[in-house]
């Protein structure tokens, strides 16, 4: 194996601990090299809490350097585009990168520009996301002057990263609301483009129920077309309006820009197909895909980036080897979902089995779509374990690639015999 070179493209949550994992297993038999653009390595779960006051950026955002082992090189450049034939990157300063293994994990793009209006007059003034270090302090600044009206929490379309994210700020901004004494002349309303409160159909009624119980407004199948900001209207594809003082968008989402000029890569967005049980892109064998960056029908989530980490390292082993590939990552995702009032939900799934009741991951643990304080307590322990545990790749127990089914209540049979606890 000795001369092997392995480059993944990002580093950010997928690529760190990728890059950290395969230094330890290959240690010395191969050269792994990491590109970003930048050396801010933001913790975007923290971006939710910045508007309320609840965080601050500069605590979230850390060297992305320093969180890489020692060994690992570090190009901190743009991807200009890769040639999969000559199996090389080509970086914005010309340096050329040959590889043996190409990791993507490049994540997703914001596309506000995408929407008509939605980054004209009033785009940071009226009409914000948190989705980005700027706008969530910019949002901070606005919700903090913000004295009552129309409070309107939209997501322009799917996919988008951490589908739950929204909902989690239309539940802080009532409880942000209600401790300001401005919630009863706030109308507060969640505008999505899905038929419920969610993807999968028992979440979905579970959270539409918090929804109700927490007095903000569902309008479902609405595909925004067009944001007037200064207007404060939000104009959807069938003609229907939305007014808002105030809007919190989810921009569309596509992939990195690079992987467009990187013939037979990515897929019409941008994003990468890729075997969804290996993690293999559909481009070329020696290329595999992780996180926010691959075409894969499970979340946009920092907690399946880490569980396809595990598959897609013993898969690099397995290709420099010359073995079979692993087909074990079964879409597991997990996310806590904050509801305010220090409470939040956890969800657990895979690509067969949806968010269920029970409890995570055996019947003794953290209560499954039920409100309670210890999944909250999780939540903000979660920050710690991201930077000492999960970037530095050690493996943690219970938490792992397969989806445990031990606690949950209703799960199909098949599925059952398919996954292991
Ligand atoms: C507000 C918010 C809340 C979230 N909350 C949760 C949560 O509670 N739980 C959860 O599991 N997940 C959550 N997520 C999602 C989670 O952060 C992402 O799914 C995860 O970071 C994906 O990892 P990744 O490695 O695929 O992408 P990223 O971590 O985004 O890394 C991609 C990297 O690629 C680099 N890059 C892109 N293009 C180029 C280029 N051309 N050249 C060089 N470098 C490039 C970027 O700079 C970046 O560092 C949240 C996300 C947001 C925005």
């Amino acid at each position: 194996m000795s001369g092997r070179r392995v480059v993944v493209l990002g580093g950010g949550t997928g690529g760190t601990m990728v890059a950290n994992r395969l230094r330890r297993r290959l240690s010395d038999e191969a050269e792994i090299h990491v590109v970003d653009r930048d050396d801010h390595h933001v913790y975007q779960p923290g971006l939710l809490f910045v508007p309320f006051g609840l965080a601050h950026v500069d605590e979230l955002v850390r060297p992305r350097q320093r969180q890489l082992a020692g060994g690992v090189v570090f190009h901190e450049r743009e991807v200009d585009h890769v040639d999969l034939d000559r199996e090389s990157v080509l970086l914005d300063d010309g340096t050329l990168l040959a590889y043996d293994v190409l990791v993507v994990a490049t994540g997703a793009r914001l596309q506000p520009q995408e929407t008509e209006g939605l980054t004209g007059p009033g785009w940071n003034e009226t009409a914000f996301t948190f989705y980005t270090t700027e706008g969530a302090s910019a949002l901070q600044t606005a919700l903090a002057r913000f004295d009552g009206g129309r409070l309107v929490v939209n997501l322009v379309d799917m996919p988008i990263k951490c589908p739950v994210a929204p909902l989690e700020f239309a539940f802080l901004a009532d409880w942000y609301l209600r401790e300001r004494g401005i919630r009863a002349r706030t109308e507060l309303s969640f505008v999505t483009p899905l038929d419920g409160a969610f993807t999968k159909p028992v979440a979905s009624q579970e959270l539409a129920g918090l929804l109700a119980e927490k007095e903000i407004e569902l309008v479902t199948e609405f595909n925004a077309g067009e944001i007037n900001g200064t207007g404060g209207v939000l104009t959807g594809y069938d003609g229907r309006t939305v007014d808002f003082d105030l809007l919190v968008t989810v921009p569309l989402h596509g992939g990195a820009a690079y992987v467009e000029r990187s013939p037979g890569l990515g897929d019409a967005l941008g994003f990468v197909p890729s075997d969804k049980r290996t993690l293999q892109s559909a481009a070329r064998p020696n290329v595999f895909a992780l996180g926010d960056a691959t075409d894969l029908p499970t979340s946009k989530a920092g907690s399946v980036t880490h569980f396809e980490a595990d598959v897609l390292v013993e898969n690099i082993v397995r290709f420099l080897a010359g073995q079979e590939l692993a087909s074990n990552y079964d879409g597991h995702a997990n996310c806590f979902i904050e509801t305010g009032f220090h409470k939040a939900l956890l969800i657990d799934f895979n690509y067969e089995v949806e968010p269920l009741p029970g409890h995570f991951p055996t019947s003794f643990g953290l209560p499954l779509l039920r409100e309670s304080r210890l999944n909250h307590l999780g939540k903000l322990m979660f920050e710690w374990m991201y930077w000492h545990a999960l970037l530095p790749g050690r493996h943690l127990p219970v938490i792992g690639p397969a989806m445990p089914t031990a606690g949950k209540r209703g799960i199909p049979t098949h599925a059952k015999q398919g996954a292991t606890t």
